[in-house]
């Protein structure tokens, strides 16, 4: 099922029937725009709207269709506003305002009051805008004309929002075991977050994922092994004929065991904690990377509040050729050089956001207390990207973000045995530590490079959740008073 986006055009019936024959067929057009501009959702287009009940009900039927992410609004003319309120007071889905209208050029030599009559979305747009800060309803404004790519891509920025948006509303999250013992920022508020984001957040007795793995056919193994000796570059010890073939083996029934515990479930996204193992003989390393990369939101430690937002980043990112993965902050490069961060996790890195074809290794690992963990180690595609986090502070949730650009290591990390990303923040690594330190933001990440900061910021809005975003023009006494005036402004206010 390709996801849709509705698009909403307002009027009338004062216009009579040719001139709003004039403004569906106009309408179409900027539609028409807007999907050759290549959106990941397909626009779908409704009857122009010329009175409260059509209004009404057209958003209920995209309340309750499954495929509608969202609405797009446009008046083309002007469409009095009362006719929207209690259409948009029922409005469950995401809207965009889209101020645009027909023409790009004012036609100056010929323009009339026919001309006049016909574009109005100037005026009729403020009527519009009115409304919605009346009510209060969440929403993107974006103004310019539909042929614009900047235009596309903002309406793109918000359509893939809207998308994770609703993967997190239905979204199913495991949790083998609790938290990791005395973790703080790992805590929160399940009930809280299934009333805010949708997302369902169970625990599970690790033996019941073991009794699972126990079970998987060795046929299942045989399949997964051949499929790991294609796709990466096996350590010799880990081949057919090597001294820990057998180690491969069972990573590969980890990912068989823990896959179908999950599609039996409905379950789109999980955690573990190597402090709860049970009968596991490896962490799960492999398989949660593989995991990953299949769109599954994952979290170590038990973190599900990292699981849940992994998974809806994923789901913004579908598509869009490039990777998002679990991270965590772990260690500095103050220099010489410029100042930078490098991430990793004990195994589990995502590879949708490997530079090259993974390999696929044994080391042994400190912690756990089982046997040495199977991984896939690779360094992580440079560009630009975005890591974001998210806390509970007790009465709400917080999202914290940080524009970065990934960049090569300094130098090849030949004793390193994790997947990794190196990276510079904006503005500066010291800018960006103590900003990040000041909101609070938590160890784990989701680093994705797969949509950018226009995206999340749009995600935070339909989520009505604080953003604090670290990028290029944050300063530290700024980004405080900022962290200052949100207190407030959460406590007493609602959306814009
Ligand atoms: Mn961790």
């Amino acid at each position: 099922m390709k996801s849709q986006v509705w698009f909403l055009t307002g009027s009338q019936h004062l216009y009579g029937p040719e001139t709003l024959d004039q403004v569906a067929a106009q309408s179409a057009e900027i539609q028409g725009l807007l999907t050759d501009a290549g959106l990941s959702a397909e626009i779908v287009g409704k009857p122009v709207l010329t009175d409260s009940g059509a209004i009404r009900q057209v958003m209920l039927e995209a309340n309750a269709d499954p495929s509608c992410l969202g609405v797009i609004a446009w008046m083309h003319t002007f469409s009095p506003a009362k006719m929207w309120i209690t259409g948009l007071d029922v409005l469950r889905k995401p809207l965009l305002h889209l101020h645009t209208q027909h023409n790009q050029s004012l036609p100056w030599a010929t323009i009339d009051m026919d001309f006049m009559n016909l574009n109005q979305a100037a005026h009729g747009d403020r009527e519009f805008g009115f409304i919605q800060a009346r009510l209060g309803v969440p929403r993107k404004t974006i103004a310019g004309h539909a042929a614009d790519p900047v235009v596309a891509q903002r309406i793109d920025a918000w359509v893939r929002a809207a998308a994770g948006f609703a993967h997190l509303r239905t979204l199913r999250l495991a949790r083998f075991g609790d938290n990791m013992r005395d973790v703080a920022v790992t805590e929160g508020d399940k009930v809280e977050a299934e009333l805010r984001f949708g997302v369902s957040v169970n625990t599970y007795g690790v033996n019941d994922l073991v009794a699972v793995v126990d079970a998987v056919s060795d046929a299942d193994v045989d399949a997964l092994v051949a499929e790991y000796s294609d796709v990466y570059d096996l350590a010799p010890e880990l081949r057919k004929d090597g001294e820990r073939h057998d180690s491969l083996r069972y990573a590969a029934r980890i990912e068989a065991g823990l896959r179908q515990f999950l599609v039996t479930g409905g379950f789109g996204a999980f955690t573990t904690n190597f402090e709860d193992l049970g009968g596991l003989r490896q962490l799960p390393g492999l398989a949660v990377q593989r995991l990953m990369a299949d769109g599954y939101g994952f979290g170590g430690e038990g973190d599900w509040k990292t699981s849940a937002l992994l998974a809806a980043v994923k789901a913004m990112g579908a598509g869009a050729g490039r990777g998002t993965s679990f991270m965590e902050d772990y260690t500095y490069h103050f220099g010489p050089g410029e100042p930078k961060i490098l991430g990793a996790h004990m195994l589990e890195v995502c590879p949708t956001i490997a530079a090259d074809r993974p390999r696929c290794e044994i080391h042994p690992l400190g912690i756990g207390n089982r046997e040495d963990p199977v991984r896939l180690v690779f360094d992580a595609a440079t560009g630009p990207g975005v890591v974001i986090g998210l806390a509970d502070m007790g009465d709400r949730f917080r999202l914290v973000a940080n524009e970065i650009e990934v960049v090569p290591p300094d130098e090849p990390l030949p004793s390193l045995p994790v997947a990794r990303a190196v990276w510079k923040p904006q503005p500066s690594l010291s800018t960006s530590a103590e900003c990040w330190l000041t909101a609070g933001g938590p160890h784990h990440t989701v680093m994705t490079q797969a949509v950018g900061s226009e995206t999340l910021r749009d995600f935070a809005d339909m989520e009505r959740t604080e953003l604090l975003l670290i990028d290029d023009r944050t300063t530290p006494f700024d980004f405080a008073d900022r962290v200052r005036w949100n207190q407030a402004y959460y406590r007493l206010s609602r959306p814009i």
